[in-house]
This record gives structure tokens, C-alpha cells and sequence, in this order.
């Protein structure tokens, strides 16, 4: 979602004449994108302006924008009295009134719901990889979390604005389509003439389209899994065969306390269901260890799901406690030592789940999709329909195909290696 945030942000700031610089010094205005998810995430945007105000020119504008910007509201001008400007997630298309009077303070963190998408211009060129964003917020209020507070109450925009967007990227360069939204399989859209649309909609209209090979969206809560969505995944192959759908914790306790009203039982009957529809899918989930009251045995019973499902790449966090949220105030707050224990625990077994899944590729042949040059410069990545990373050599004399197959010649955890079959 920051990404394309990201990019909507460069495109507004590129039709008013600007263009992109790496370099700080050189900037006439500096924005940084943020995420509240985390304390870490709010803490690295403050230490980051303490190092971009000794660097940037004087006159350079500089503000937040996104979930931090909503976290701080006025109390992040006090922290850094140079910010010029500091927009919430749903109004940074509010930027060029900072343009227009540089010697103002702008503040602005209104939840606008969708006002957004119609204000902001459309780039003329879309990345292979298109975002399109077709839901907001979220209702699910998990205890945890401070994406209800900072991205406001769910909204879904309305399936023609969605379809319109997707046929203006696919018409303008994208082979993939990313459906984003923070519950983004909960999306509801009721036309005024009493059409209800889902997800499965969504993704049947846009596998219509030829320019698109690739459909996936994320992020999925696992009870919005319906049985209409699980279908897609048998009947559209351009659907990629994998998802992530977090489970968070293997305990029952710990997800009542989480507000995650689904049993393990549900959980695992959905992937069950999941894995009749398409047998090649695989699914990756996010985790959280040390939430309140969280015990041994609780932890206990979250590798244990983690083994059983299998999980191919996953995200895992230490419990931060977040402003507006819950579980902050809950009693038995786990002390840090123990959360780092958990997560290395945790990690080790996500670590070798997903390195063998990765061997597991060698030798087979993936339709994988080009994102750039790696590192070094000299080699090429390619994503599987996992998002597994594969490296191949830069193909001589010749454009690298978009799309191509690839034959998987070794894995390690982090990345697969491969060749280009032509
Ligand atoms: N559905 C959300 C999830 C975003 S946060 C969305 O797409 O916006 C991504 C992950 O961060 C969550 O799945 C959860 O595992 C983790 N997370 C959220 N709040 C957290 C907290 N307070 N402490 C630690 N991890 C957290």
C-alpha cells in the first residue's frame, strides 16, 4: 500500500513539473512515506528527519506523510519544528497546497475515504507490476493494531472506478495486477442499481483483459476467505497459485485476546479448501510472538501450526504496543528478552520451511515475471508466482522478456537461481 502511495505521490508531484532526486542535498521538497504498524517504524521517521534536516538545503520543504503523519498529527511539528507539512494517508493529495504557500503549516489527517482516488492524476505509463488499491481501513479491530485508527473504517470503491483503473494500466503497460486493501478480501461494493460485487468479481473481470498474466491481492483476513474467492483460485490460472493469508498466533487464547474470532479448526479447513481448488497453491502468513499473556505453551502451539500448514515465506514480529490500540493496556505485557527468544525460535523454523520449499523448485520450470537488475547490476530478478526471488544472467543482446519461463537450477532460503528458457 506505501508503495503505491509512493508512486501516486511522485506522479502528482511529476505533473506539477518535478522530477526525482536520490540525493537530499539536491531536493527542493523531501517526503517520507511512513508506517505506524510497529514503534520501530515511528522511530526510524524521527531519527531520519534529525539526519535529513542537517543535510538538506535550507528552503527545502520537508514533510510525513501516511500512517505516522495520522500517529503524530500536531505533536510531530512540536518533535521537529522544520516539518512543513504533515498529511495523513487519505489526504496526501492535499501536497500542492504546500507548493502553493511554502511559508504555511499544513496539517491534514483526515480520514476523506475515497476523495483521494478522483483528485490525484493518472500516471501515462503504468510498471509491469500495477497496485490497485480497491478497498481502505479496516473493521476488523484486531487488539494489536493501529491500521483502524490510522487508515479509518473500511470502505470499498466502487467496482467501475476500480475497472477503470485496471484497464487504464493494463492499456498502458501492466502484465501483473496487485489488488491491494488492509482487509482486502472483505471488499463489498453495492452499485446503485443494487449490484453486489466482491473480490471474485474483481478478479474474473480482469483476467478478461490479455494484456494482464498475472492477478494476486493482498492483504487477506482468513474468515473473508469465502467460497466464491476460494473458487477463483480453480477456475482463473491467471490467478497466481499462492497467498498470504496471517494466522498471527496457533493459539486459541492468545487470538481471543487478539480479537481474531476464528478457530484453528476454520484456519485450516480454509487452506484445506484452498489447496482442493488449485493443489499447487502455497501460503505464507504473518505472525506475532509475545502479545500479552502470551505463555510458553501458547508459543508452543504456534510453531506447531506453522509446522502443520507448512508455510513458504512469512513475516514474523515481536508484539509492539501501539497508541489506540487495546492490547497496549492489556495486563502481562511479556518482557523484551522473551518476545527476542520466541522470534528466534519462530524464525529458525519459517527460515527452514521456507528454504525447503525453495529446494523444492529445483528443476522445475516457472513462469516468473522481470523486476529489475539485482544488486550488482550484472544479473537480472525474476518473481515466481510465489515471490520467491530468482536470479538469472542478463540474456545477450537481447531485451529480457517481461514474462519468461525459468528453469530453477539451485535455491538457497533467501532467493532461487535460474535460466531463461527461450
Ligand atoms: N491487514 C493489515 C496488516 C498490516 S500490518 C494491512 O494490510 O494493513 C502487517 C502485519 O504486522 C500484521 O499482519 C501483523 O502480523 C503485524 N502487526 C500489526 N500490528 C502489530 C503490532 N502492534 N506489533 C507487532 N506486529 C504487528
Amino acid at each position: 500500500m506505501n508503495v503505491y502511495d509512493g508512486q501516486r505521490i511522485a506522479t502528482l508531484l511529476q505533473s506539477r513539473g518535478m522530477t526525482q532526486t536520490d540525493s537530499i542535498a539536491d531536493a527542493d521538497i523531501i517526503i517520507l512515506n511512513t508506517c505506524a504498524v510497529r514503534a520501530k517504524a515511528t522511530d526510524k521517521v524521527y531519527s531520519a528527519l534529525g539526519r535529513i534536516r542537517e543535510q538538506k538545503k535550507p528552503d527545502a520543504l520537508m514533510g510525513i506523510v501516511g500512517c505516522v503523519a495520522r500517529e503524530s498529527g500536531a505533536d510531530a511539528f512540536r518533535r521537529v519544528p522544520e516539518l512543513n507539512f504533515v498529511l495523513g494517508p487519505q489526504s496526501y493529495h492535499k501536497l500542492p497546497e504546500i507548493l502553493e504557500n511554502p511559508d504555511m503549516r499544513l496539517l491534514n489527517i483526515d480520514l476523506g475515504g475515497l476523495e483521494k482516488f478522483d483528485e490525484l492524476p493518472q500516471s501515462d505509463k503504468s510498471p509491469a507490476l500495477a497496485y490497485i488499491p480497491i478497498q481502505e481501513g479496516c473493521n476488523h479491530c484486531c487488539t494489536y493494531c493501529i491500521v483502524p485508527y490510522t487508515r479509518g473504517r473500511e470502505i470499498s470503491r466502487p467496482f467501475n472506478d476500480v475497472m477503470h483503473d485496471v484497464m487504464h494500466v493494463a492499456n498502458t503497460g501492466a502484465v501483473e495486477i496487485c489488488f491491494l486493501g488492509q482487509n482486502v478480501n472483505g471488499y463489498k461494493y453495492t452499485a446503485p442499481d443494487g449490484t453486489q460485487y466482491r473480490l471474485s468479481d474483481l478478479i474474473r473481470a480482469t483476467a478478461k483483459l490479455d494484456n494482464i498474466q498475472r492477478i494476486r491481492f493482498t492483504s487477506s483476513y482468513p474468515t473473508e476467505m469465502t467460497d466464491d474467492l476460494i473458487d477463483m483460485f480453480r477456475t482463473e490460472p491467471k490467478l497466481l497459485p499462492f497467498l498470504n493469508m496471517p494466522i498471527q498466533s496457533g493459539s486459541p487464547d492468545v487470538l481471543t485476546k487478539m480479537n481474531r474470532p476464528y478457530t484453528l479448526d476454520l484456519y485450516i479447513d480454509i487452506v484445506d479448501k484452498l489447496r482442493s481448488a488449485r493443489p499447487d497453491i502455497q501460503i505464507s502468513s504473518d505472525f506475532i510472538v509475545g502479545f500479552p499473556g502470551e505463555t510458553d505453551s501458547d508459543f508452543e502451539q504456534t510453531m506447531d501450526i506453522a509446522q502443520r500448514i507448512r508455510y513458504i515465506n512469512s513475516f514474523s514480529f515481536k508484539y509492539s504496543p501501539r497508541p489506540h490500540t487495546v492490547a497496549a493496556t492489556m495486563p502481562n505485557q511479556i518482557p523484551e528478552v522473551i518476545k527476542s527468544q520466541r522470534l528466534y525460535k519462530l524464525d529458525e523454523l519459517l527460515n527452514n520451511l521456507q528454504r525447503e520449499f525453495n529446494e523444492s523448485c529445483i528443476g522445475k520450470t516457472l513462469s516468473c515475471m522481470l523486476e529489475g537488475p539485482d544488486k550488482t547490476g550484472l544479473r537480472l530478478v525474476y518473481r515466481t508466482p510465489y515471490m520467491q526471488p530468482c536470479i538469472v544472467d542478463k540474456p545477450d543482446n537481447t531485451t529480457p522478456p517481461t514474462l519468461a519461463n525459468i528453469e530453477i537450477t539451485s535455491a538457497s532460503k533467501a532467493a532461487l537461481r535460474g535460466k531463461i528458457l527461450i
